[in-house]
């Protein structure tokens, strides 16, 4: 059959998904310079293809500049087309930045985190999935027999993720029901967030190569286990150096880590609407499923909100290259630029404003009274989208830190979402993301 090579360009959207168009390789240099055309309400399709409430109507034009830095080619050598895709920049026609340009709000943050302390995010995303044709009975939890049952297809994930220019870490058969890990080594600033929007195409290419399909829903099953996204943070200074530990510092937080954490903790109610922006979400979000549910910081907890993650050595030199947090409650149906951009945002502000190092807490906080929560200073974090959603447009520091309108445009297409699900089913809804994502 006569076939042409295609690139993709897409730019991650506020829903989550990759959008935009291919065109022929051969014109690939061409297009570095004048990329493709693109529409202002095309930011208003939610994760259901319906157009929410759109400030824009049909008017205007944009052009999406494809990232030469953003670059994936898979050749899965199945006798299919290579998955050629670039991530774009979303530009006014003068090439000028559009407001809401996710890979551009998240470069803003990192520049303002530099401004503050002078550190550059380094940073990994784990991610989980599940495959939908499986239908493994129970019991294949962390096994080998489930890793067995997928290994061709979790062997040509790590394969086509090292093709695409990411360096593959683990991956392995999880504990939910037909639920795979997948991570990756950490990588600087807006890489990270464009290597996990690759990954997620990946991982999707090599299911379908499979005759199978992967969802990185949030929730497959209202009484399951979530489909998480651990996002994993540390900091470089000026030279490149770690900057994260300091061996003095109570549990290794240096001052400026603490103070980002503090930020992050201080401002997650407000920012979960951005890094957990689903339905399902807040079903994931809840007690005892090792997600999230409160601001807390955890040393050996697997449902803190923020939690400083184990390393198993007593080199000095080792350990501060390894030490870092990962922030847990985040999701697939987050863009990883824009759920970064709100992390790095919040931690930059705790540094502005100079908070303390927080204390981890040390018990189930979900079994003390509200009072004793409240007082220990410790809140449930949302328990609903549009709870979520309030906190956000309700908090001014936070919408502050985006463009103006972006705050409002955000609301708006959650909320074209949250109509396309009104009266539905929570079956049905967990249906519609597991389609989605
Ligand atoms: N599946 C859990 C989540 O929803 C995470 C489990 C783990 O600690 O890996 O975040
Ligand atoms: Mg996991």
């Amino acid at each position: 059959m006569i076939r042409e090579d295609l690139v993709f360009v897409g730019a991650p959207d506020f829903a989550g998904r990759l959008r935009g168009k291919a065109f022929p390789r051969a014109e690939l240099e061409k297009r570095l310079k004048s990329g493709i055309g693109w529409t202002p309400t095309n930011v208003q399709i939610t994760c259901f293809d319906l157009i929410a409430e759109t400030p824009f109507g049909s008017l205007g034009d944009l052009v999406m500049l494809p990232d030469p830095a953003a670059e994936s080619r898979v050749d899965f050598d199945d006798g299919g087309p290579a998955d050629h895709l670039l991530l774009g920049d979303i530009r006014e026609l003068d090439g000028s930045p559009w407001a809401c340009c996710t890979r551009t709000l998240l470069r803003s943050a990192i520049e303002r985190l530099k401004r503050v302390s002078g550190l550059e995010p380094f940073m990994a995303f784990e991610h989980e999935f599940h495959l939908k044709g499986a239908a493994r009975p129970h019991g294949d939890a962390y096994s080998l027999a489930g890793f067995r049952a997928q290994s061709s297809f979790l062997g040509a994930v790590i394969a086509a993720l090292r093709a695409g220019g990411l360096q593959p870490d683990t991956i392995m058969k999880e504990y939910g029901v037909d639920q795979y890990e997948v991570t990756v080594a950490p990588a600087l600033g807006i890489r990270a967030a464009d290597e996990a929007s690759i990954l997620r195409e990946i991982v999707r290419s090599a299911a379908l190569r499979h005759e199978d399909e992967a969802s990185f829903t949030p929730l497959r099953d209202p009484a399951g286990v979530g489909n998480g996204v651990h996002i994993h943070i540390s900091f470089r200074d000026e030279s490149g150096r770690p900057a994260t530990y300091d061996p003095e510092a109570e549990h290794g937080m240096a001052t400026f880590t603490g103070a980002f954490i503090a930020g992050v903790l201080k401002y997650l109610d407000a920012i979960v609407a951005i890094t957990a922006p689903s339905v399902v979400s807040y079903t994931r979000l809840t007690p005892h499923r090792w997600s999230a549910a409160y601001n807390n910081l955890g040393v050996q907890d697997r449902e803190a909100s923020v939690r400083l993650c184990p390393i198993a050595t007593k080199d000095p030199e080792a350990i501060a290259a390894q030490y870092n947090f990962e922030y847990r409650a985040a999701d697939a149906a987050a863009s990883p630029h824009l759920a970064l951009a709100a992390i790095i945002h919040a931690g930059a502000q705790g540094i502005e404003e100079g908070l303390p190092t927080p204390r981890p807490t040390q018990s189930d906080l979900s079994a003390l009274p509200p009072e004793e929560l409240a007082a220990l200073g410790y809140l449930r974090l949302p328990q609903s989208l549009p709870e979520a959603l309030d906190r956000f447009a309700g908090n001014a520091t936070v919408t502050g830190w985006f463009p103006e309108g972006f705050a409002q445009i955000y609301c708006q297409h959650k909320r074209g979402e949250l109509a396309f699900l009104r009266g539905k089913s929570m079956a049905a809804v967990c249906a519609d993301y597991e389609a989605s994502y």
